[in-house]
C-alpha cells in the first residue's frame, strides 16, 4: 500500500510515523506536524434525522469483499486491507463519510510484525511451520470506522408485588405491595461497528481504545495507511443499542421482582434515554490476513495498545497428541484404581 503526500522541502513522499506522531519524508528525513483542523473532535447530539457529512476522497474498491478504502491525496492501494486480496481498483465513486475524529497509530509496522510473531508462537496448537511462515506476513495498517455513543438513562419500573405470609398454624395470607423504582445510569464509549467489512468480534477482542487520545480527523493520518468507509447506518446502530438496553432492563427488573415476590402483577418498565451524543471515529488496526493450506485466517493488532487477537490453524497432530496424552493418563488412572481395589 502506498499513500503519500509530497514533502515541502524536497518533493519526496511523506508518511505518518506512529512513533513520533509526525509526518516524515522518505527522501530527506524531514519531519512535519500533521495538519489538523482547528476544531476539536465533535460530539454530536443524536437526532433521528442526522445525515453523515460526505466529502470528496481518493477511494478504492475491493472486488472480493466490496470494502471501500480511503487513502490520502496521492495514495494508491494494491491490497485490500479488509480481506487481504489483491483485488482493489480505483473507485468511480469519490464520496466518503468524514470521521469526526481519529485515534492515530502508535504501534509501528515493525513492532506489529514482532507482535504477530509472538502471537503465533503462543498459539497452543498452531502447526510448527506456521511459526516459520509468520516471517512473511503481509500487514496492513487500517483505520476501522466505529460509532461511539454516550448517553444517560432513567430506568423506571413499577408493579404490584404479592407477598405470601404463612403463620405457625399453616394459614397463608397474601398482601399487595406496590413497587416503584427509579434508577439513573450513564453509559460512555458504547462502541459499535461502522463497517461490515471487518470482523467486529476481532475488533472487540483487541479493544479498549483510549478515547481521550482522539484527534480531529485529518487525511494526513492516513499517509501510509488506509481508512475503511462506513456502510452501517448510524440510525440502525442507535435503534439496536436502545432496544438491547430496553429489553435487558425489562429482563433484570422482572427477575428481581420475581425473586422477591410470590406473584408480580401490573408490571411496567420504561427506559428513557437522555443526552445522547455520538461520533464517528477511526480506530487503528494492523490487519494480517494469511493463508495456511488453502484456508484464510485473520490476525488483528490494536494499533494503539498492541493487543493482539485472531484465528490460527490448529495442527491435527498436536491436538491428536494431546488427546492421546489425556487418554493415556485416563487409562493409567483407571488402571491404578483397578489395581487398588
Ligand atoms: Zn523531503
Ligand atoms: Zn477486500
Amino acid at each position: 500500500m502506498q499513500n503519500f503526500s509530497k514533502c515541502p522541502n524536497c518533493g519526496g513522499e511523506e508518511y505518518f510515523n506512529p512513533e513520533t506522531g509526525m509526518l516524515v519524508c522518505e527522501r530527506c528525513g524531514g519531519t512535519f506536524p500533521v495538519n489538523e483542523p482547528s476544531t476539536q473532535p465533535t460530539k454530536r447530539e443524536y437526532t433521528p434525522t442526522f445525515q453523515p457529512n460526505n466529502v470528496e476522497s481518493n477511494q478504492y474498491e475491493c472486488a472480493t469483499c466490496g470494502a471501500k478504502i480511503v487513502v490520502g491525496s496521492n495514495g494508491e492501494v494494491h491490497r485490500c486491507a479488509s480481506c487481504g486480496n489483491r483485488t482493489v481498483k480505483k473507485s468511480d465513486t469519490t464520496l466518503t463519510s468524514t470521521p469526526d475524529g481519529i485515534i492515530p497509530f502508535c504501534i509501528t509496522k515493525s513492532r506489529a510484525a514482532e507482535l504477530f510473531r509472538n502471537w503465533v508462537s503462543t498459539r497452543k496448537f498452531a502447526p510448527s511451520d506456521l511459526k516459520q511462515m509468520a516471517k512473511l506476513e503481509k500487514l496492513s495498517g487500517l483505520y476501522v470506522p466505529v460509532w461511539n455513543f454516550n448517553f444517560d438513562i432513567t430506568w423506571r419500573y413499577s408493579a404490584i408485588g404479592v407477598k405470601k405470609y404463612t403463620d405457625d398454624d399453616g394459614y397463608s395470607e397474601y398482601r399487595d405491595c406496590p413497587v416503584d423504582k427509579v434508577k439513573d445510569a450513564s453509559f460512555s464509549n458504547v462502541l459499535r461497528a461502522g463497517s461490515s467489512k471487518v470482523s467486529w468480534r476481532l475488533v472487540e477482542d483487541i479493544g479498549n481504545y483510549d478515547f481521550s487520545k482522539v484527534r480531529p480527523y485529518s487525511t494526513d493520518y492516513l499517509l501510509g495507511f488506509a481508512g475503511l468507509d462506513t456502510d452501517i447506518d448510524v440510525h440502525s446502530v442507535y435503534d439496536k443499542i436502545t432496544s438491547d438496553i430496553i429489553s435487558d432492563n425489562e429482563r433484570v427488573a422482572k427477575n428481581r421482582l420475581e425473586g422477591e415476590y410470590f406473584e408480580v402483577n401490573n408490571f411496567n418498565c420504561r427506559t428513557r434515554f437522555r443526552n445522547v451524543i455520538f461520533n464517528y471515529t477511526y480506530v487503528p488496526v494492523w490487519a494480517n490476513h494469511y493463508t495456511y493450506k488453502g484456508k484464510r485466517y485473520h490476525c488483528y493488532i490494536n494499533g494503539q495498545t498492541g493487543k493482539t487477537g485472531g484465528s490460527a490453524p490448529k495442527s491435527f497432530w498436536k491436538i491428536g497428541g494431546l488427546t492421546l496424552g489425556i487418554l493415556g493418563t485416563l487409562a493409567a488412572i483407571v488402571g491404578l484404581v483397578f489395581w487398588l481395589i
